[in-house]
């Protein structure tokens, strides 16, 4: 191993081309992320739904007949199959063909399958390889920009969570605590060395971040009478402020609003979107934040140079 770290230390392009393999692999992984984490959300919710009824039938003080002490309390899917990031294996949501492992190469398999199921034809979505492009290209530029160190793993980390958000929350308008919070604690562990800020900064980052959207959504709400956004975007705008500190926030909101009206209007002229429909405000955010990431003390320099230009 240190072998392999004196390498990428030498040879930079190495580590790029390393961190963009390791990111397609992990894109594969986050495609399964983003299709199976919001439904063992369903299934937990169905299942807390259907405690409560049962507790709620029999007057709620009944011993429960399961499980054999109060560990086992989550016992009720006795008979439900296990469903969870790692079981059931992989298989065509059509003809339930099982999907092996060269069948599961990120990008390459899709290729050589034509986009098609090897076992009934069906097409499988370009979303898949997509994904882990763009998993890959995102890592190898952060290798590149950031070269070996800890910095390039905590934004190969940083990368993923958000990639996984902004697919949850395209699809399902939800962005997992399950996510959003391990990814909080997680850019504040990065920066107690001060990786990417000081630990003043993200700790303020994340309060403020949390605050900033909370302050905005309850204004909206007490002008218009809507709920504009969720609890899950004051989620990630802290844990964005906890990986980058306080001194982003204002670049993060801005250009993620900026990108979000330009995508919003387009989104309604184009396709008569229903202004009503609610339009996910994460993906916005994770834009924002990556941009910040890469570009964002290089930014707010240059406009801060600007104020003070006479
Ligand atoms: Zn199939």
């Amino acid at each position: 191993m240190p072998e392999l770290f004196q390498i990428f230390q030498s040879a930079p392009l190495a580590f790029v081309g390393a961190c963009a393999v390791l990111g397609t692999m992990v894109g594969s992984f986050l495609n399964v992320v983003i299709h199976r984490l919001p439904k063992m959300m369903e299934l937990g919710w169905q299942q807390q739904c259907a405690e409560l009824c049962d507790a709620a039938d029999t007057g709620g003080a009944r011993e429960l007949p399961r499980g054999s002490g109060p560990h086992d309390s989550g016992g009720e899917p006795a008979l439900a199959p296990t469903y969870n990031l790692i079981v059931p294996r992989s298989a065509c949501p059509h003809c339930n063909h099982a999907i092996s492992a060269w069948e599961n190469i990120p990008i390459v398999s899709y290729l050589l399958l034509r986009g098609k199921c090897k076992g009934c034809g069906a097409a499988i979505s370009p979303r898949y390889p997509i994904i882990e492009a763009t998993s890959g290209i995102l890592c190898g530029f952060a290798a590149w920009h950031f070269g070996f160190g800890l910095a390039a793993a905590g934004a190969l980390l940083l990368i993923w969570a958000l990639l996984a958000l902004t697919a949850i929350d395209f699809d399902t308008q939800l962005l997992p605590d399950d996510i959003t919070l391990p990814l909080l604690w997680a850019g504040l562990l990065f920066n107690l060395s001060g990786t990417f800020t000081n630990l003043h900064g993200a700790v303020l980052g994340a309060v403020f971040g949390y605050l900033a959207l909370w302050g905005v959504f309850w204004l909206f709400k007490l002008a218009t009478g809507k709920e504009g956004m969720g609890y899950g975007d004051f989620k990630l705008l802290a844990a964005l402020g906890a990986w980058l500190g306080w001194q982003m926030l204002p670049l993060i909101i801005i250009l993620s609003s900026l990108v979000g009206a330009v995508v919003g209007v387009s989104l309604i002229v184009a396709s008569r979107h229903g202004r009503n429909i609610p339009i996910p405000f994460g993906p916005y955010l994770a834009g924002g934040g990556l941009i910040a990431l890469f570009w964002g003390t290089a930014l707010t320099q240059n406009y801060l140079r600007l104020l003070a230009a006479p």
